[in-house]
């Protein structure tokens, strides 16, 4: 058996992925409240109070289709994660991979590779990998017969506005046409003819979707970014990869916040993650009514969510220390209701 032939049959996977204590809760010497004992299990210790004040950790278990430790590197993940899928997309299918967690929690550096250092380094994100695996499966001599392009995409959506991040930031229109057909029109679409151009187009992108902001987290972690790896034949659309870097699940909770523009956008976030969900349950159990059209980001996946050939995985990303305890449980309570049936 291949890689490419473990198939995952199940049309929706979700997974949990434990980063590393950083530097910042290793120097405060916080609690590691993840335990992760098994592949399939994750258990949160979370920190409570009695009423008579004592303290005590309330054990709770969660289980998921992979429980990645902080052993795991991006390479392990993605072999479980997005692999299984690239093949869907080679069967005329479309496939969705989603990076859900607070900011912080390690979805860019799963998703796009590590760019926090100075020396930028996409090539082992899930991203890179993916298109390492596409460019593979072109040499089989049974696509290679069959004339297909690879081609790229990257847009960011930021509150209700979507921008291109291969076009300096290009506004772009979200508009259905009367077959319900979602286009993004003007989405600019970059031919790649190997792994290199595509890693290109990875730091270009994520380059522009950071510039202007001092640190790398500040924007970013209030916009979900799409990078699509598109296959066709002429110029028919053959099959459909999308990899989401979800904006930061946290930021739901800006609804509080006294600025008004933050507190707008904390509401956008809240309304796109639970469309999100809704979306992904009625895919898998083959619900004829998707509720897509309830946010931009549905909107723009539309195809992702129906036919019998689309696939999703999702990874949530957990911060390991006490301190992120009440969400990382929001995080496990979401990724928990998005698998349940
Ligand atoms: P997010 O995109 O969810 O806000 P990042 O991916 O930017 O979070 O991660 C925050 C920081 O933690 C970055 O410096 C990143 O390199 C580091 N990091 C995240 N996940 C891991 C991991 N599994 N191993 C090592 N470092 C990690
Ligand atoms: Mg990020």
């Amino acid at each position: 058996l291949s890689m490419f032939d473990s198939v995952n049959e199940n049309r929706i996977s979700v997974c949990v992925r434990k980063r590393p204590l950083n530097k910042k809760e290793l120097t405060k010497a916080e609690v590691d409240v993840i335990t992760i004992p098994s592949r399939d299990i994750t258990i949160l210790h979370q920190p409570q109070t009695r009423v008579d004040l004592t303290k005590y950790l309330d054990n709770q278990k969660f289980r998921f289709d992979y429980s990645f430790d902080e052993y795991a590197n991006n390479e392990l993940v993605y072999r479980f994660t997005a692999a299984p899928l690239v093949k869907t997309i080679f069967d005329n299918g479309n496939a969705t991979c989603f990076a859900y967690g607070q900011t912080g929690s390690g979805k860019t550096h799963t998703m796009g590779g590590d760019f926090s250092g100075k020396k930028q380094n996409a090539a082992m994100g899930i991203y890179a990998l993916t298109a390492r695996d596409v460019f593979r499966m072109l040499e089989q001599p049974q696509y290679r017969r069959k004339d297909l392009s690879v081609h790229c995409a990257f847009f960011e959506i930021y509150g209700t506005k979507t921008f291109d991040l291969l076009n300096e930031k290009a506004e772009l229109r979200v508009l259905e046409d009367k077959m319900q057909k979602v286009q993004v029109v003007g989405l600019k679409e970059e031919q790649a003819m190997n792994e290199n151009d595509v890693l290109e187009l990875i730091n270009k992108g994520t380059l522009v979707r950071t510039a202007g902001t001092t640190s790398a987290n500040a924007n970013s972690s209030r916009s979900h970014a799409i990078f699509q790896i598109i296959l066709r034949q002429g110029k028919k659309v053959w099959g459909k990869f999308s990899l989401i870097d979800l904006a930061g699940n946290e930021r739901g909770q800006d609804t509080r916040e006294c600025d008004r523009d933050t507190r707008k956008e904390g509401a956008n976030i809240n309304q796109s993650l639970l469309a999100l969900k809704e979306c992904i349950r009625g895919m898998a159990r083959n619900s004829s009514h998707v509720p897509f059209r309830q946010s931009k980001l549905t909107m723009v996946l539309r195809d992702s969510f129906i036919g019998e050939k689309s696939r999703t995985v999702m990874i949530s990303m957990i911060s390991p220390g006490i301190s992120s305890s009440d969400h990382t449980l929001n995080t496990l309570r979401y990724a928990d209701r998005v698998k349940e049936m």
